[in-house]
């Protein structure tokens, strides 16, 4: 902790990983003689940058970028570009740390990394976008390639940002490699990927419910966000016969008891880049709120798909009076660790990040494994393979929790399925 004073998201998630995983040490003393704890929370690399930007009024604008290299045990690094202001080193490496195992939960050959930049891309006009990512992709590029490093999407990132990265990078290196995923449908990205996490997310699930005889047929839900993972998780939830009653951004929140309408929630996020208030305004019978408060509303399902630390220990009291069941998140530690040791004790289905959003970066590894054959799947292809990636998760941790003795306890079942993979192969390549 004293290394690492200031970073208070990333002790968060180590701690949290390190409890889940006391069993596994004690059944293996070769880690403490090998120090692997204390290797794998240390990231193998640390980049921060200056991103000097000019703005439409010709003015200099300086941003700090960060690209944290965590573990590179199997496979190249991997994981999002976060643009948001509220970026610091703490937030990347509590990302980054995440990362590893659930790049290793996918299956896929993937190491864990992380980045992003304070910028905040709300309000710039497309041209101060582009000028942005250009300079941000000018010191990141001598960092990454297509089996070093190969960054994706997060917040504040998405196919815009990631093309002009794409660009960028092309320019600097004169090579066409898949280098970042997410990439336009025309130059080497992958369908199915723009609905990857969200529709993941609602596939774990399914799997759960499908395994208690059960099914998404008939269940209220409520969804925090309205980006990326809020609009897909949404989608498919409604597809599989649910009613999705909430979303929300970061001024206010949309109760809509008919049930969200996904093609108005997009035309107003994707197209129109506006906010919820639009959404309310166009649509009856739906009630709009400032400030927080999605998880109020009763609901058998709780998806929070907005960021970290936004369920706290008063919203998962109410949503168990109020009868909520599982609880799975789309975002990336949403709910604290007080809330989560809560929804455990009252036995809530709790499905934790690195397992529930997992097919987003799963994928991504399928976007480099079409780049390297230099073929494009179908989108049914894609989703076939998201679906069963997002099956095999919920068996493996569902079985590691089963075998440790913890069974339906999904963060260590996550966290040491996780873990096991990567402990291996950093114990058979020795010290480095
Ligand atoms: P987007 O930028 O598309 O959407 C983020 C949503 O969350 C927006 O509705 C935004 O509201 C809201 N939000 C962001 N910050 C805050 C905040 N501080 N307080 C309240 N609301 C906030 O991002 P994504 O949908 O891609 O990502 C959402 C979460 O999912 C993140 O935790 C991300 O790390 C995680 N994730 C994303 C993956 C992906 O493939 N996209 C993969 C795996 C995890 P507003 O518009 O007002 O900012």
């Amino acid at each position: 902790k004293a290394k690492n004073v200031e970073q208070p998201e990333f002790i968060q998630a180590v701690t949290e990983v390190l409890q889940s995983l006391e069993p596994v040490i004690e059944a293996h003393p070769e880690y403490e003689a090998a120090s692997l704890l204390e290797r794998i929370v240390e990231p193998e690399r640390v980049i921060m940058f200056r991103v000097p930007w000019v703005d439409d009024a010709g003015k200099v604008q300086v941003n700090r970028g960060f690209r944290v290299q965590f573990n590179s045990a199997i496979g190249p690094y991997k994981g999002g570009l976060r643009l948001h202001p509220s970026v610091n080193l703490g937030i990347i490496k509590f990302l980054g740390f995440e990362q590893i195992f659930k790049n290793s939960l996918t299956t896929l050959p993937m190491g864990g990394g992380k980045g992003g930049c304070d910028f905040d891309p709300k309000g710039k006009s497309d041209m101060e976008v582009m000028r942005f990512c250009q300079a941000f992709m000018t010191e990141l590029a001598r960092h990454i390639g297509a089996d070093t490093d190969v960054p994706a999407g997060d917040i504040g990132t998405g196919a815009r940002e990631i093309g002009y990265m794409f660009g960028q990078y092309k320019k600097i290196k004169n090579v066409f490699e898949g280098v970042l995923t997410g990439k336009g449908l025309s130059f080497g990205g992958s369908l199915a990927r723009t609905e990857a996490t969200g529709y993941g997310l609602v596939y774990i699930v399914e799997e759960y419910l499908r395994c208690h005889d059960d099914s998404f047929e008939g269940k209220t839900v409520c969804v925090s966000g309205s980006g990326n993972v809020a609009i897909y998780a949404t989608q498919k939830a409604q597809q599989l016969g649910a009613k999705v009653v909430t979303v929300s951004d970061s001024t206010g929140w949309v109760y809509d008891p008919a049930g969200i309408d996904v093609d108005l929630l997009k035309q107003v996020k994707e197209v129109e880049r506006a906010r919820l208030t639009e959404y309310a305004a166009r649509r009856e019978g739906v009630e709009y709120h400032e400030g927080r408060g999605v998880w109020v509303t009763p609901c058998d399902i709780a998806l929070p798909c907005a960021t970290q630390n936004e369920v706290l220990i008063d919203d998962v009291k109410a949503l168990v009076a109020n009868g909520c069941k599982i609880l799975a998140e789309g975002a990336n530690m949403p709910t604290t660790l007080d809330a989560t040791e809560y929804l455990q004790e009252q036995g809530v289905v709790f499905i934790p990040g690195k397992a529930a959003n997992a097919g987003g970066v799963a994928t991504s590894g399928l976007e480099m494994s079409q780049n390297s054959e230099r073929l494009s799947w179908t989108f049914e292809e894609v989703d076939a393979k998201l679906k069963g990636i997002m099956v095999s998760i919920y068996h493996a941790i569902d079985d590691a929790a089963k075998h440790y003795g913890h069974e339906g306890n999904y963060v260590m079942g996550a966290n040491i399925a996780g873990f096991e993979k990567v402990a291996n192969a950093m114990m058979a390549q020795g010290i480095v």
